[in-house]
């Protein structure tokens, strides 16, 4: 494969330059200008685009069995979504239940994954138990390329973790070089606001805010960064959704904490109004942590803007509108969690960060790309554009405007959380380690290509 990217405005993390860029095999061997291709390369012409980094999206769960169910996508229509957006790279929470050992549960997701990826991937191991047994198979997944972890203080019985094992989880993630990403939300609040609002009748989607609001993911945060801080150890906390928790982290970092920070696209979009959407649509807008008042999406806004918040991911978490969002019509706690962003992810993050100038192209890419990269190992083979680095572009109309739909869009989930929303720039091209993978909104690789990475210890 040998491919000639021509004329495109790169737009890294540090740098934006117009040059041409030369791919053979899988990497980007030659950047320069007026580069000349021989007989047989193919040559996209990208001039008036800009040429980024394939995109990172440190969060998904593209296999998921959960609440009783499994999220819709699998690992082809999944990962095809996430190329058709211009991600390429995508990390995947394996997560084992409580019952399972943690090699069984990293083989089941490597067989998911393995001959249907169509975009690179990698893992976050989820610990959900700690003892000696678990202990050694963690040591084990690590050693084979799975820098980092994922705890659960939220869903206890299920996959959430007991205190003990939070501190050993950390001890055995800082003596291996680690990071441990975790979801942070009180379990026990949760539990007893939900018994709460049921008893009361409040059972609809519109009270699953109520149930998880912005203090008992603060004190979330506040515990894990604590266990970090006596362990010292590394942690990155997902899908933060609100200044409580943040300014928790914030306050984490100023004590030395090493605490990084992702939010999600559905926070900086999406508020908690969706969620009380009459008809039991709200359900379609249940996550957790839940959506939020309108107000904390300047704050996050502004924390991108300024590095405070690292990245943007999406928690992709995909259940049908009309089959699987229901088994909790009569009690919102029941509602499998989940709003379906990864195919639109960048086009949102673009038409409302970048469009809007709340965020620079550098930081956008920064957020959406090369900071993942970084924190998790894959830099500079990913989340950059020089030599040497794998050829995951994506040239990028910025004078595109189009229109969400769940009729146009690649995932197999029902319905499209940003039905009828108005886009500005898109993913025109977008290549997948020197391959073209997808071309005007159409994946057009080679199914099955995708890569599991293997990351270095730091
Ligand atoms: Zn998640």
């Amino acid at each position: 494969m040998a491919l000639l990217i021509k004329g495109g405005e790169i737009v890294t993390g540090s740098s934006r330059y117009v040059a041409d860029i030369w791919c053979e095999g899988e990497t980007i061997t030659q950047i320069g200008s007026d580069l000349t291709p021989p007989d047989g390369a193919e040559v996209i012409d990208a001039r008036g685009k800009f040429i980024f980094p394939g995109f990172i999206d440190p969060h998904t769960h593209i296999y998921l069995p959960f609440m009783g169910t499994f999220a819709k996508d699998n690992y082809t229509t999944g990962t095809q979504a996430a190329i058709v957006g211009g991600t390429t790279t995508i990390f995947d929470m394996c997560i084992p239940s409580r019952a399972e050992e943690p090699l069984a549960g990293f083989h089941t997701w490597q067989a998911q994954a393995e001959g249907r990826a169509c975009c690179d991937y990698s893992f976050h191991m989820g610990v959900t138990k700690f003892d000696e047994n678990s202990e050694a198979q963690l040591r084990e997944i690590v050693a084979a390329g799975v820098q980092s972890f994922k705890v659960f203080l939220a869903y206890k019985g299920a996959f959430g973790i007991e205190d003990p094992e939070l501190w050993n989880a950390l001890a055995l993630a800082r003596d291996l070089g680690v990071i441990t990403t975790a979801h942070c939300e009180n379990e026990t609040l949760v539990a007893e606001l939900q018994k709460k609002l049921v008893a009361e009748g409040k059972t609809g989607p519109e009270w699953h805010h109520d149930s998880r609001p912005p203090r008992i993911e603060a004190e979330g945060v506040h515990h894990l960064t604590t266990f970090a801080e006596a362990v010292g150890a590394p942690v990155y906390i997902v899908h933060l959704s609100c200044a409580e928790a943040l300014e928790e982290a914030i306050r984490a970092r100023l004590r030395g904490v090493r605490v990084r920070v992702e939010t999600l696209i559905q926070y900086l979009v999406l508020d908690k109004s969706y969620a009380e959407l009459p008809d039991f649509e709200g359900a379609k807008y249940v996550m957790s942590p839940p959506l939020r008042d309108r107000s904390n999406q300047d704050v996050l806004w502004n924390a991108l803007r300024q590095g405070i918040v690292d990245t943007v991911g999406t928690d992709h978490a995909p259940f049908d509108f009309l089959s699987q969002k229901p088994m909790g019509r009569d009690d919102f706690t029941k509602i499998p969690n989940g709003i379906p962003s990864l195919e639109d992810r960048i086009a949102l993050l673009y038409t409302h960060g970048v469009v809007t100038e709340r965020l620079d192209l550098q930081t956008f890419v920064n957020i959406a790309s090369t900071n993942a990269a970084k924190i998790f190992n894959l830099f500079p083979r990913k989340g950059t554009i020089q030599p040497g680095s794998d050829a995951d572009l994506v040239v990028f109309d910025p004078d595109f405007s189009g229109t969400l739909s769940v009729k146009t869009q690649t995932s197999a989930v029902d319905y499209n959380a940003f039905e009828g929303w108005p886009i500005r720039g898109r993913a025109e091209v977008v290549t997948l380690r020197g391959e073209v993978a997808a071309r005007d909104g159409r994946f057009v690789g080679t199914p099955g290509r995708g890569q599991f990475l293997r990351r270095p210890t730091p």
